[in-house]
């Protein structure tokens, strides 16, 4: 494989890194804050999205910069390197997409260019606290009167929720029919009467995802995307993402190198962290080799996608595992390495907290990493059945 860029993608490089310089918030060093808020990089989402680089992979007709695999991969590794945050979300990557492919033409000039500014947060109502892995089971009722539905049941882990304006929400309207053919798509607006959205603060004290009860919640019939009854093939729909996990080997290469830099400069007594516990720079070692595995890994999806024109499948699993695991790998050395230290976070002990507080922080969210987008024990299977061909256990 060739690692070099080809003239026209180190141009672009060349000029997404610009950008990057110019427009992205200030980045002392020191890494992302764990805690910052959403409204602090508004500057830069308008930035994005004057360049259509809100939504770049969506083709240029619905206002992406119909970017190419290769194109993503150079502008999400330039976005990770630079620590530029991320924006779009579930709005740019599921709603956005699904719209496109099965909205109506009143459904995508009534959406999409809300989505594309940037600043409208979606959230995803599929999970219920009976149905994740096995998300066709789901029960939340849908049930036709008149010209709405009304809802009722409940969703969990619904990620933004308490900020989003709109839900994409599977429900079923069709319980005898067989499980996955059942399913109805809906767009349903977060202020709707009987919708209760209760926060859920996870491990890292953080509140990111929420339950959401549905009480009669009535969803004008204007809201199913596609077809009644085909909800779950249209949750199927992406657009030619780039399926890499760039930013997450980036990020983890960038982490361990924090480490170092950190572990070099603090001195007490004449001595480093490392000089106090050499075993930790072992792990530090081995964690930079395995960010190297995963950067290679990212490397080969895209190489899949770009030059075979095809959509990695297991590939994208074993990518996902590894990824997820390492991170969990990761911020547990980060953890050793800072001892008593590791326990303070810039929440709870002010700003000047070794490396923002973002070892305690990611430690413990990141044992989520392995639950959200799919389960490693999920990844495991897809990797096991339609990798290697192995029976169903
Ligand atoms: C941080 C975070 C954010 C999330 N955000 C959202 C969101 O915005 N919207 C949304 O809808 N959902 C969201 N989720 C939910 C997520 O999709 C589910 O948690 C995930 O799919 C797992 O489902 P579950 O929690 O019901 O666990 P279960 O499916 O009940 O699994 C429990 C355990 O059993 C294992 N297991 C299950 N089935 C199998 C099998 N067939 N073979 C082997 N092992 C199995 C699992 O791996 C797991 O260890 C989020 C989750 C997290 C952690």
């Amino acid at each position: 494989m060739n690692f070099k860029d080809s003239v026209e993608e180190a141009a672009f490089r060349q000029e997404v890194r610009e950008f990057i310089k110019k427009e992205a918030p200030v980045n002392d060093g020191r890494g992302p804050d764990p805690f910052a808020s959403r409204g602090q990089y508004s500057g830069w989402t308008k930035k994005l999205a004057e360049r259509k680089w809100i939504a770049p992979a969506w083709p240029k007709e619905y206002g992406g910069a119909g970017m190419s695999v290769m194109e993503q991969f150079i502008f999400n590794s330039e976005l990770a390197e630079a620590r530029a945050p991320r924006v779009g979300g579930i709005a740019t990557s599921f709603a956005g997409p699904t719209l496109i492919h099965h909205g109506t033409e009143e459904q995508k000039q009534k959406y999409l260019p809300e989505i594309l500014d940037g600043e409208t947060i979606w959230c995803q109502g599929y999970s219920e606290p009976g149905s994740g892995s096995d998300l066709a089971s789901l029960q939340t009722r849908a049930i036709r009167d008149g010209d709405d539905y009304v809802v009722n049941g409940q969703k969990i882990w619904t990620s933004g929720g308490h900020v989003a304006k709109w839900m994409i929400l599977l429900a079923r309207t069709d319980p005898t029919a067989p499980k996955h053919r059942g399913i109805t798509y809906f767009i349903v607006d977060m202020k709707s009467p009987g919708m209760t959205v209760r926060p859920l603060i996870n491990m890292a004290d953080s509140h990111e995802f929420n339950e959401v009860f549905f009480e009669d919640v009535r969803v004008p019939k204007e809201n199913v995307i596609g077809e009644e009854n085909r909800g779950w093939y249209l949750a199927q729909t992406t657009l030619s993402f780039e399926r890499s996990n760039i930013g997450s080997a980036v990020g983890a290469r960038q982490n361990i190198e924090d480490m170092i830099t950190y572990a070099k400069e603090n001195r007490g007594n004449g001595r480093s962290m490392l000089d106090v516990n050499p075993a930790v720079g072992v792990e530090l070692v081995d964690r930079y080799i395995e960010a190297g595995v995963a950067t290679l890994m990212s490397y080969k999806i895209v190489s899949i996608q770009a030059n075979e024109g095809i959509a990695p499948g297991h590939e994208a699993s074993v990518a996902k595992l590894y990824g997820t695991e390492l991170n969990q790998r990761v911020y547990r050395t980060g953890m050793k390495m800072l001892g008593l230290y590791s326990q303070m976070d810039n929440k709870s002990a002010g700003p000047e907290v070794p490396l923002r507080g973002r070892m305690k922080y990611m430690y413990l969210r990141s044992i989520a990493n392995t639950i959200e987008g799919g389960t490693s024990e999920i990844q495991r299977n897809i990797i096991a059945t339609r990798g290697l061909g192995l029976p169903r256990g």
